[in-house]
């Protein structure tokens, strides 16, 4: 951080760049904005400019730059509304948002910044015209990481190249990094691969049957994390659940709804709606926080849509993050002890977005000899992200290191979280790091304790 961006920061309390309370006076749809939802002007009025997100805000946390705060893109919004033209500037600061909603958590007047920036985002997905390079990687991205089918298909290639060691004298040359940062981010964020784990369409409950579920496999997770969704499933089975993996599972739409591309994501949301819908579950489970958000929002993202409408919104009721629906049904299965120290990193969609935290806690320091351990600046993003940590590796990796930092300051054996994103961001910065650590999915740690196996077993598949 420059020193001029140290002393451009403010404290809570005081107002920043825009000088006084906004007069928000009568929104001009035409300037940046179209008028299919525009970031709501009632919304952006609940602002009182207080300043109190803004030590939460990561992108603030290392610049200071008062447009790179919740308080900053909320009056770019305004001005936008007002009939500023959309400029790249603009969007260069809504982009550098992580969408990570540390600060509607931090926000003392409820502002529900999430809708406004989800708003904002397709926006500028519809009026900005990207450079050559930035929609050549977009492309990419979204013809790759929404298709479980793709991602399995590089399951492969990748291994073979992480076998052989490919990749290590790769990221040695720098090669890649020359040609492209953002590929570069792409690669070294690639975890380490196993054996695919498929799972069968229904599994049932050990015991007792105390509820049927329905499972997302989800894209990034199903192909990269395998072994989470097994040990996702033997949980749920052990706490008396039946378990029902729809075959015709495709992405929830996450990606793309956090990225502006509306259409798209309301297209997936359908798809998951129908592909669930005759499984006749009570609970449709989710292991990935960012997939469990966004399914939350289904009500809203297909509000508009007569045929799916209500559908969404009893697809919405029955979605629960695994460790909320454990929480809820209680424990039942036998823990065996693990004598370990964990650290427990919030991922932003559990946390922030979900309100989750005290479930997998509570979860966890239900496992006779474990001690967890509490990461300092917990609410700060790790920087994944989505697909925040390639579009913008190098913010991306300070954060890493930032997380990676208080996380080894813990002294913990193992690090779990509950999130894809997170577990590939914080090891790879782990890696950087040098103090070697284990990592896990909450779910992990309690199917060892479970199944009574050595904690080796629960590194990332
Ligand atoms: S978003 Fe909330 S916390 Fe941040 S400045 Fe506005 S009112 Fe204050
Ligand atoms: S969502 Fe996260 S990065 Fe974006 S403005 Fe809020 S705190 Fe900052």
């Amino acid at each position: 951080m420059t020193e001029q961006q140290t002393d451009n920061k403010q404290e809570p309390g005081e107002l920043g760049e825009m000088g006084s309370i906004i007069d928000l006076g009568t929104p001009v749809v035409g300037g940046a904005f179209d008028e299919h939802n525009p970031p709501d002007a009632a919304l952006i009025g609940d602002c009182v400019h207080c300043g109190f997100c803004l030590p939460t805000c990561p992108t603030y946390v290392l610049w200071g730059e008062e447009m790179d705060s919740p308080r900053g893109r909320i009056y770019l919004m305004k001005e936008g509304l007002e009939g500023e033209p959309m400029s790249d500037e603009m969007v260069s600061h809504w982009d550098r948002c992580l969408g990570c909603m540390a600060c509607v958590t931090a926000c003392p007047s409820g502002v529900q910044y999430d809708t406004l920036i989800e708003q904002t985002r397709a926006q500028v997905e519809r009026h900005h015209d990207r450079s050559a390079k930035d929609k050549a990687l977009r492309k990419l991205i979204f013809s790759l990481f929404p298709y479980p089918k793709r991602l399995r298909l590089l399951r492969g290639p990748l291994r073979l190249v992480q076998r052989t060691g490919l990749d290590q004298r790769l990221r040695r040359t720098g090669l890649l990094e020359r040609i492209s940062p953002q590929l570069a981010a792409m690669e070294s964020l690639a975890p380490r691969l196993g054996k695919p784990d498929r799972l069968p369409p229904h599994l049932p409950a050990t015991g007792q049957r105390r509820a049927v579920v329905g499972m997302l496999t989800g894209c990034v997770q199903g192909a990269f994390f395998p072994g989470v969704n097994a040990a996702t499933a033997r949980v749920l089975q052990a706490e008396g659940c039946d378990v029902v993996v729809p075959r015709a599972q495709g992405c929830c739409g996450a990606l793309s709804e956090h990225n502006g591309r509306e259409d798209e994501a309301q297209s997936f949301a359908r798809e998951l709606i129908d592909s669930f819908e005759d499984a006749g579950v009570e609970h449709i489970v989710v292991n990935a926080a960012g997939c469990g958000s966004t399914m939350k929002e289904y009500a809203r993202i297909l509000g508009d849509d007569p045929e799916y409408a209500e559908r969404a919104q009893a697809f919405t009721d029955k979605v629960r993050d695994v460790s909320e629906i454990l929480a809820e049904l209680g424990p039942v299965a036998p823990r065996h002890p693990l004598e370990m120290t964990i650290a427990y990193h919030d991922a932003c969609h559990l946390a922030h977005a979900q309100g989750i935290r005290a479930q997998p806690r509570q979860l966890l320091e239900g496992i006779p000899g474990l001690e967890l351990k509490e990461i300092a600046e917990a609410e700060i993003c790790c920087g994944s992200a989505g697909i925040y940590n390639i579009i913008n590796p190098v913010p991306a990796r300070e954060l890493g290191d930032r997380k990676a930092a208080n996380i080894v300051a813990t002294g913990a054996q193992v690090l779990v979280t509950a999130n894809p994103g997170c577990l590939m961001q914080v090891t790879s910065a782990i890696e950087r790091s040098g103090h070697p650590m284990s990592m896990a999915h909450t779910v992990e740690v309690l199917d060892a304790s479970i199944r009574g196996v050595p904690v080796s077993t629960m590194l990332p598949s």
